[in-house]
């Protein structure tokens, strides 16, 4: 395959994307408004064999990577705009936008508050330590991705405000947290993406866990990453490639069972030559690839595109693994879809795939005391309700036990449900006296 030099985009230089001159005055106008509250980063093969410039307006990739007008609330859109043009002072912009990104829940499901562990009493900024069996890790090297997605629960992350990063510089805390909790078996590297890392940072933060020398309890590695739809040349012609190959080779031969954790969020991400050869090429290696998405407003939320998408997957020998909801955070309101058309968009595209595709677990909300499926739309006692499940409970105990909420059409998140026939859903109790279990 011929080599494909990295080229990125953002705010600073988007206008030297050729592609550019089809955009109205106004759309970049609006495009530039929104990027200086939300994260802008797209790059040339995005651009260039992603998305349909022909359509480029209804195009699910445009939408995936170039911010939107609609992504603010119009009074943010307006204080934004305002402060553009009355200022030329970029500390200004900065305070406007600060002020702005502050009341978009930057912090969704706890993240700061519960999920951080501790070791000789020191917090552990790195990690996320949630649910018993997988410790998230967010290498330092590692927090910023090949292209930005605009619907990104991540995006506080990518803006400069430091203080919000979960970053850790050195493996050591990690590895001496994971030999001291042998409950945990899964090791998750996320980011940002990880994927970005050059070999050698990467094989730093890998190297101790297939040494014989450590003694975690680790059995699974995975790697969160959407290089597989951003830059797939990751894997086929960039400097390194074939070093990252080998070390995924040597991960499943020592036993280790390593799972590329990778996001495409519409067929489009699986079809061009580059993907479908990085694909083979890991496949190759002994790693699985498992896959998972958000349901997107504007971008996915027919059944027939995620039917499409799970088959094409399957095709390519990828495991379906994960259909989201939209975080409450950030842009929520541009990209949610209700539950209830949720589920509906759910159940008909798993309707029409074969049990091998139905690995695929959803629709599924991450929210602070866990990840709550919605099963499905029912009655009981002539009451329409919502079923739910845990798929994860911040209490492993909860996983699993089916629950009722009031019907709403409306919700788009677990914040707003009700609980049915009682005033508390059956963990509320629990979970307002109940410390984080993996505190000690
Ligand atoms: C989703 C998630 C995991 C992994 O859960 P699995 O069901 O095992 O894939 C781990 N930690 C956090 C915080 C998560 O959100
Ligand atoms: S690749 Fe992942 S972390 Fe990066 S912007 Fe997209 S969703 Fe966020």
């Amino acid at each position: 395959m011929k080599e494909v030099k990295y080229k990125a985009y953002s705010l600073n230089n988007y206008l030297s994307i050729p592609q550019m001159e089809k955009l109205s005055n106004e759309a970049k106008r609006n495009l530039e408004v929104v990027s200086n509250v939300f994260p802008f980063k797209v790059n040339n093969y995005v651009v260039d064999e992603l998305i349909d410039w022909d359509n480029f307006e209804n195009d699910p990739m445009f939408h995936l990577t170039f911010p939107q007008k609609g992504m603010l609330l119009p009074h943010h859109f307006d204080e934004m705009a305002t402060v553009l043009d009355e200022s030329t002072d970029k500390a200004c912009y900065k305070i406007a936008s600060n002020k702005i990104r502050a009341q978009l829940n930057p912090h969704p499901a706890g993240q700061q508050e519960y999920n951080i562990p501790e070791i000789d009493g020191q917090k552990l900024w790195g990690l996320q330590h949630k649910y018993r069996e997988t410790v998230l890790f967010f290498p330092s090297s590692g927090q910023t991705c090949h292209s930005y997605c605009t619907f990104c629960f991540r995006w506080p992350q990518f803006v400069g405000m430091e203080e919000l990063k979960f970053a850790m510089k050195e493996t050591e805390l990690l590895v001496k947290y994971l030999e001291k909790h042998q409950e945990v078996t899964d090791l998750l590297f996320t980011g940002g993406d990880p994927m970005i890392m050059n070999f050698k940072v990467f094989h730093k933060y890998i190297e101790p866990f297939i040494s014989s020398e450590n003694k975690t309890n680790i059995q699974t590695i995975r790697i969160g990453t959407k290089a597989l739809s951003f830059w797939p040349y990751k894997f086929l012609t960039d400097d390194g490639a074939d070093d990252f190959l080998r070390l995924f080779e040597s991960i499943t031969s020592k036993g280790i069972n390593l799972a590329i954790m990778a996001h495409f969020s519409h067929p489009r991400e699986l079809e061009t030559e580059a993907v479908r050869q990085a694909i083979q090429r890991i496949r190759k290696t002994g790693a699985q690839i498992r896959t998972q998405s958000p349901l997107l407003k504007h971008i996915n939320d027919k059944p027939e595109i995620w039917s499409d998408m799970w088959r094409k997957q399957v095709n390519l020998n990828c495991i379906p693994y994960y259909m989201f909801m939209v975080r409450d955070t950030g842009a929520q309101h541009h990209f949610a879809v209700p539950l209830a058309d949720a589920w509906e968009i759910w159940r008909k595209a798993y309707q029409n795939v074969s049990g091998i595709c139905r690995t695929v677990r959803g629709p599924s909300m991450s929210c602070t005391p866990g990840k709550v499926q919605i099963l499905g739309v029912s009655e009981v006692n002539n009451e329409k309700v919502f079923v739910l499940r845990f798929l994860q409970g911040r209490n492993p105990d909860w996983v699993a036990r089916p629950f009722f909420a009031k019907y709403d059409e409306q919700a788009i998140w677990m914040n707003t449900l009700k609980p049915a026939f009682g005033d508390q859903f059956f963990f509320e109790e629990e979970e307002e006296t109940k410390k984080s279990f993996d505190e000690d």
